[in-house]
């Protein structure tokens, strides 16, 4: 296998989607420009898909359902999944030359975003073979007698997958794939930043693995209408998510109609409660670390840093000194650990809201502007904003950029106070010196997840989800793949127990 170093520069992906089967452009042959953020040159083609082609693809992913038994057929699943796995392995270099040219993430840091979602594959390909889709739930008395219940656990039906560019190949893997481990058919609408990342999913799915016409199917395309088309279709029964909470919002109003099963992760604006007894050496130059790599672009970033009054000046010294010796550039570079935004859309709302921060009175500690010695590629400068007023825009609007707003607090009650004052409800993290008190500071944050300490939440073992307008639902864990299943209870004569 040979290493991305070896075969560095833009690779454009697969300008096809996968309707029922085939690979295909769209019918009138339109297509849109991908942008290689790094660069700001095209760097290929994609399909522009249709409200037509999404219902074919939903047809056919019905079709698929309804009349075959992929539903029903646990052994071929495996096998298709395991097939997946086995074929994501062997393009694993080729995906990831595909999401640096159309994301500009570091290859540095592209194992989270390539080698963890193919491991996923298998992970779930096991724990849907093991897992007990027949529960028995005991005998019950009833006004007719005594009856037997069992809890079937069967699958949703057709999933439309939306899913956002900033992880774009992780999250198409983690959006459907249990999905598809589950026995339901799958419908998957990529960003359209990134619509490489879905298509060469597809084309991998077409030409390497059993998975018959219909089960999996990609739709690419450069218009909001196409997945607004998904997210309201009667034919679908559960729409999985990831993206702002303003989308998340339509999403679920579309669905509502026809009572759809959402599970939607959405925006964050995490907080990290620095607590007086904390390290500060190992907390901040993580906390400065985390807000960089990525380009600030994800959503469990702990973006507003709340430090201590007593140690306030020594906490941003430490920030400071770690933005302003981050590696930031080419992508390509193995040196490197922050790229570019996305785009130049994305890089003006996050200059426009680090301007609003000043100008509500937040003071400029490092950064703020354009990286003098990259004119070229849609870069940001590792943003330091201290003395942030915690109900200002910067505060509690997602940046999506790397940008870190430093809020001062005197007491771990005002702390607890400021973190919770906010929309959502997605991560957070203390760092302390007593596990214990940093324990008590983390159960009273109102979040779906906590880090202590810089010990990770997150994993595909454990429960991920948002409180509050963060999100509905899980991802990863027991109850990530439950979401994919409905629970049916049969009542019977007890026969079966004599
Ligand atoms: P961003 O604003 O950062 O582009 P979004 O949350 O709007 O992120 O987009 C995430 C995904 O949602 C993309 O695949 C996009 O095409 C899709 N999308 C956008 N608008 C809608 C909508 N009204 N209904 C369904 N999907 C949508």
């Amino acid at each position: 296998m040979t290493s991305v170093q070896d075969e560095t520069g833009v690779l454009a992906g697969d300008e096809r989607m996968l309707i029922d089967g085939e690979l295909q452009h769209t019918s009138s042959g339109a297509t849109f420009d991908v942008i290689h953020p790094a660069s700001e040159e095209v760097a290929g083609q994609a399909t522009d898909g249709t409200v037509a082609d999404m219902e074919r693809a939903i047809g056919a992913a019905r079709r698929a359902f309804d009349e075959t038994d992929w539903s029903r057929d646990l052994d071929f699943r495996y096998h298709c999944l395991t097939q997946l796995h086995e074929a994501f392995e062997r393009n694993k270099e080729h995906l990831r030359r595909v999401l640096i040219t159309e994301v500009g993430c570091p290859v540095k840091v592209t194992g989270s975003q390539i080698e963890s979602p193919i491991e996923e594959v298998r992970h779930w390909a096991e724990h849907g073979k093991n897992f007990e889709y027949l529960a028995d739930n005991g005998v019950h008395d009833t006004p007719m007698g005594p009856a037997r219940r069992k809890i079937h656990y069967e699958p949703v039906g057709v999933v439309g997958a939306i899913t956002p560019w900033n992880v774009p190949f992780y999250l198409n893997v983690a959006e459907t794939v249990p999905a598809l481990m589950a026995g339901n058919t799958v419908v998957l609408k990529p960003a359209q930043l990134t619509p490489w990342s879905g298509s060469e999913y597809g084309r991998i799915v077409a030409e390497e693995t059993d998975i018959p016409a219909g089960v999996f199917n990609v739709v690419v395309s450069n218009a909001n209408e196409v997945g607004a088309a998904l997210s309201g279709d009667p034919r679908v029964d559960m729409i999985t998510f990831t993206g702002s909470t303003a989308t998340g919002r339509a999403i679920l109003a579309a669905g509502a109609p026809t009572v759809k099963k959402t599970l939607l992760e959405l925006g964050g604006k995490s907080a990290h409660i620095v607590l007086d007894d904390a390290d500060f050496t190992m907390a901040l130059p993580m906390a400065a670390l985390m807000a960089c790599v990525m380009s600030g672009q994800s959503c469990i970033l702990p973006s507003r840093i709340l430090l201590p009054r007593s140690r306030y000046d020594e906490g941003i010294e430490i920030m400071k000194n770690m933005m302003e010796n981050f590696p930031v550039g080419d992508p390509w570079d193995p040196n490197n650990m922050q790229g570019p935004q996305i785009s130049q859309g994305q890089r003006e709302k996050v200059l426009g809201l680090i301007k609003s921060g000043i100008d509500s009175g937040a003071r400029l500690v490092t950064g703020g502007g354009i990286p003098e010695h990259l004119p070229k590629g849609y870069y940001v400068q590792p943003t330091l904003l201290a003395d942030v007023d915690p109900n200002s825009q910067v505060a509690q609007e997602e940046i999506f950029g790397p940008v870190l707003s430093v809020i001062p607090y005197d007491t771990d009650d005002e702390a607890i106070a400021i973190a919770n004052n906010s929309i959502y409800g997605l991560s957070g993290e203390v760092s302390g010196g007593d596990v214990d008190r940093a324990l008590e500071v983390a159960k009273r944050m109102r979040t779906g997840n906590v880090t202590i300490n810089g010990k990770s939440h997150f994993g595909i073992g454990s429960p991920f989800g948002g409180t509050k307008q963060s999100g509905l639902g899980y991802r990863n864990g027991e109850e990530g793949y439950k979401e994919y299943l409905e629970a049916k209870t049969i009542g019977m004569p007890d026969t079966a127990a004599l």
